[in-house]
């Protein structure tokens, strides 16, 4: 199995299963805390022996190394809706979106680590992605301004800053974009440009997760302040964002 040997370098512990999906648009991990497993999932862009998009595994397998080094509130979110009584399934669909927006720039970390463990591996597929942002900026630019399109081009950003390298000429992206969203962008990618990185000391990483979260949620004008906090689940620590 192509991916095994990452797996033995990054010295994991809990056991990887592998899932192709065609319905997913990226690739993903499902991280189980309780039953001590993962899941990746790999988009219909690949098979499992095409080293085109093997850096997009190994990013998903540092999820699940920080999920065992730190804690697995790097390799996903688990949440608690507070006041959900009176909440419609789409208020709380739209809350949830709203915490992945808020947390997604985990992957401003990963990424330090997949340039640390393995370098040059995301060129090619830094330049792919950019050349997919620029054709949508041609042909369906009203998707570029979906939050789910556009906080990852300021992760992008923040990434090729961060590691001093070729982040690709977004003009046409930003031209679809307009003024105002490309001010968003540029926030979020000064925002998280300025991050520390990771320490390894589980307390001071989990806060400093819990204080950007609630700043890039602030930055994205959000209307609620997401708040992380341990519980005991089945006997097991868990930290689940109150939101
Ligand atoms: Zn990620």
């Amino acid at each position: 199995m192509l991916y095994k040997k990452y797996e033995e370098i990054l010295g994991l512990r809990w056991p990887v299963e592998y899932a192709h999906s065609f319905s997913a648009p990226t690739f993903g991990i499902d991280t189980d805390p309780f039953l001590k497993k993962y899941k990746v999932i790999l988009c219909n862009l690949i098979s499992v022996d095409n080293k085109k998009f093997e850096s997009s595994v190994v990013h998903e397998l540092i999820h699940a190394f920080l999920a065992e080094r730190i804690d697995p509130a790097f390799a996903g979110y688990y949440y608690h809706i507070v006041n959900s009584v009176n909440m419609s399934a789409e208020q709380k669909t739209t809350r949830i979106n709203k915490l992945y927006l808020s947390w997604a720039h985990v992957d401003i970390w990963v990424d330090e680590l997949l340039n640390k463990f393995f370098p040059n591996p995301m060129v090619e597929e830094n330049e792919l992605y950019v050349n997919t942002l620029r054709k949508m900026a041609n042909h369906r630019p009203e998707e570029l301004r979906l939050p789910i399109f556009y906080v990852p081009i300021a992760i992008h950003m923040a990434v090729a800053s961060r590691s001093k390298t070729e982040r690709g000429n977004l003009s046409p992206v930003f031209r679809a974009l307009g003024g105002e969203l490309t001010d968003l962008v540029n926030k979020l990618s000064d925002f998280y440009t300025s991050l520390h990185s990771l320490s390894f000391n589980r307390k001071n990483d989990l806060l400093l997760l819990e204080e950007s979260v609630q700043t890039s949620a602030l930055i994205q004008k959000f209307d609620f302040v997401p708040q992380l906090l341990e519980e005991q689940n089945s006997n097991i620590p868990i930290m689940r964002w109150h939101i």
